[in-house]
């Protein structure tokens, strides 16, 4: 065995003393883990067995060094262990830092707007349209949603939005939705900002949501606006007061953003205190100022690295980024 490094550091009070574990690598290149103050003792063929082994020590002790490929581990096998909020504490900064951080920052906002693009939906099992694997019949989205497709090709555009609708029917909110539904009772979240057309927040039970690209539950005439059912949608009817063509209220490409959304999001967001933008990198101008707008912290939660000026970063899926930091809410205080 040679190279041996430390992957994590405890620093106990009085008998604990301090304990480390250690990984090396074998010949044939496995990782061996061993604790330090067992030298010559048994060694572990994975981490979490050489961290299992210190059970009898983590109320006693604070990590003081955590590499970061083990901090997940850490924490999952923490809080299956049942430890008090208290014991959780030191364990949640090493192991989720940014997470608790942005725990943190929710506790202490007195104005928090969410921010959620397609990322948010995809937990859900909606495919993003908009990506190359999610083209529909081999045809770009941006050549069906738009207005010269509901005026020139109206058979197109209508079976491509029947078609998102019918797939949307079977599709229900996350655990992620209902997180951001819960601390909106909670007086935790004053808004919801979406890109998604879907009206998964609204079903997850958020009542301030406002929705920046339309939506594609509510039906409408193009030609006298009035209001549509999904049913004479779908079952192709024309407008039943000017014969007219029905629509989704989702935007189409080419056409003018909903006022009135915009200004609300725009104001609450210049007065938020933390701003989380959710499943979307926001390269897209003008979504991409808003969370700018505001004074103070901004957070990403985001499966894909991009290169960003937000306060905090956390690279991962949305629900489970949302049910760790609902989790640590507890105890934050
Ligand atoms: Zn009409």
């Amino acid at each position: 065995m040679k190279n041996w490094e430390t992957v994590m550091q405890l620093v106990g009070d009085g008998e604990s003393g301090r304990i480390e574990i250690l990984r090396g690598q074998s010949e044939d290149n496995e990782w061996v883990f061993k604790t330090k103050e067992r030298e010559e003792a048994k060694q572990y063929p994975n981490f979490l067995e050489a961290f299992k082994s210190l059970r009898t020590v983590w109320n006693h002790v604070t990590p003081s060094f955590l590499n970061s490929l083990y901090r997940e581990q850490v924490w999952d096998e923490l809080t299956n262990e049942g430890l008090t909020k208290e014991n959780l504490k030191p364990w949640a900064k090493s192991c989720l830092p940014e997470m608790f951080q942005v725990a943190e920052y929710i506790k202490a906002s007195s104005k928090t707007v969410v921010f959620t693009g397609a990322g948010m939906s995809t937990e859900s099992g909606i495919p993003d349209f908009r990506s190359r694997s999610g083209w529909w019949k081999q045809v770009d989205p941006r050549t069906v949603a738009t207005i010269e497709a509901l005026e020139q090709d109206y058979p197109l555009f209508h079976e491509f939005y029947s078609m998102r609708m019918r797939s949307l029917q079977k599709i229900k909110p996350h655990d992620g939705h209902n997180i951001l539904a819960e601390w909106e009772k909670r007086g935790l979240v004053h808004l919801v900002a979406t890109q998604n057309v879907d009206g998964l927040h609204q079903e997850a039970g958020s009542q301030h949501v406002e929705e920046l690209h339309g939506s594609i539950k509510q039906l409408k005439c193009q030609q006298c606006e009035k209001e549509a059912t999904t049913d004479e949608f779908l079952e192709g009817k024309p407008c039943s007061h000017c014969g007219g063509k029905l629509r989704t209220c989702v935007v189409l490409f080419g056409e003018a953003l909903p006022q009135q959304a915009w200004k609300q999001s725009f104001e609450t967001i210049k007065e938020a205190d933390v701003v989380i933008v959710i499943g979307t990198s926001l390269e897209v101008y003008p979504a991409g100022e808003l969370p700018f707008l505001s004074n103070g912290k901004t957070i990403l939660i985001n499966l894909e690295e991009v290169e960003n000026d937000f306060d905090v970063t956390i690279t991962g899926k949305a629900k489970e980024t949302l049910q760790r930091i609902n989790e640590l809410l507890v105890i934050v205080e």
